[in-house]
């Protein structure tokens, strides 16, 4: 049986808005396995990266604050560590990999440096032994002569050379989970088919859990097992990868996946959700989805519907319809 690494329960983050506090995250849970990769979709501003960095602790407090749930780590609630505590296991058992590899390299620090502090950080070990695991790790990564690279700056390095320091950083201390945020977004086609492979590769080896954050639904088909797809905040689908995009059963994961192009379609223009995601601040009443929902009846203005599990046991959905067709189909 499947050993559980993280578990998220009823996670709920909130920001500082003029004098009144929105919620960005509402009630979020789910778990992920020793080796599992699960995927977690949705349009900016759906509450992805805020997920994210409300596991690793990392929003500031100045203007939020993660106002109920759990985040258990290996049974060890996150949320309830102090800053001694949260360093510990940051690194060591939870890491992230950020968006923009530009933007969270340190341009005055070189590269060795960067990973050689994250890695002393973590591990009672001497300054030589760090280089040396510095180099393995960019090795791992792919990069021909880490020697040279240790020596680099960023801005002396590629986008695709900087997204995998920023792997080997992330994987420097062998963590458990890896949180991937993006980490494909900013490169060309053909670095992130290889980034992608390699991180694959780095979870066979190590069986690192990864929870993979994206909004390119191929990505997701590609390396995912598990799929979240969050909206307004909320996770309105959670299905087996397969399962998703054979029947997905909520209308904005429909949307989603009619919206990606399909080649020799022959489609002249793609299908596309009308409207955007709503302000935190003025959220409809009932469904979020309801504005733009071309399924919207009248309850769905009125009552918001619960996240409920089908018959397979393993596909949840967050939608009136789909909880008056499992009505209809007991009553048949
Ligand atoms: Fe559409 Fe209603 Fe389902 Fe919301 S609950 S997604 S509005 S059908």
């Amino acid at each position: 049986m499947a050993e559980k690494l993280l578990e998220v329960k009823n996670l709920r983050t909130e920001f500082k808005r003029d004098k009144t506090w929105v919620t960005a995250v509402n009630h979020v849970s789910f778990s992920i396995d020793k080796g599992e990769i699960l995927g977690l979709v949705g349009e900016s501003g759906c509450g992805k990266s805020v997920t994210s960095l409300s596991l690793m602790k990392l929003l500031s407090p100045i203007n939020s604050r993660i106002s109920d749930g759990e985040v258990l780590i290996n049974g060890k609630d996150i949320l309830k560590m102090d800053k001694k505590e949260i360093r510990k296991i940051r690194g060591h058992e939870i890491s992230m990999i950020f968006q923009e590899p530009m933007n969270s390299l340190n341009p005055c620090m070189k590269i060795g440096k960067q990973i050689v502090e994250a890695i002393l950080l973590h591990n009672d070990i001497k300054k030589e032994e760090a280089y040396e695991r510095a180099a393995e790790v960019l090795r791992l990564v792919g990069i021909p002569e880490p020697d040279v690279t240790l020596k680099s700056y960023p801005h002396q390095l590629s986008g695709g050379m900087c997204q995998r320091v920023m792997i080997a950083m992330a994987m420097s201390c062998e963590p458990e989970l890896l949180i991937a945020d993006e980490p494909t977004t900013a490169l060309d086609v053909t670095i992130q088919a290889q980034i992608l492979e390699l991180m694959e590769e780095i979870r066979e080896k190590k069986n690192t859990g990864i929870l993979m954050i994206t909004h390119d639904l191929g990505v997701v088909a590609e390396m995912c097992s598990r799929v979240i797809v969050m909206y307004a905040g909320r996770i309105v689908e959670e299905a087996p990868v397969q399962e998703l995009f054979a029947s997905p059963k909520h209308p904005y994961t429909q949307g989603l996946i009619a919206s990606v192009p399909k080649l020799g379609s022959g489609e002249e223009s793609l299908p596309s959700i009308p409207g955007s995601v709503p302000d935190l601040a003025v959220m409809p009443q009932g469904c979020k989805f309801a504005p733009r929902c071309k399924y919207a009846m009248e309850i769905c203005h009125e009552q918001e519907p619960e996240l409920l599990t089908d018959e397979s046991g393993v596909h949840k959905c967050r939608c009136h319809l789909m909880n008056q067709k499992e009505q209809e189909a007991q009553n048949v």
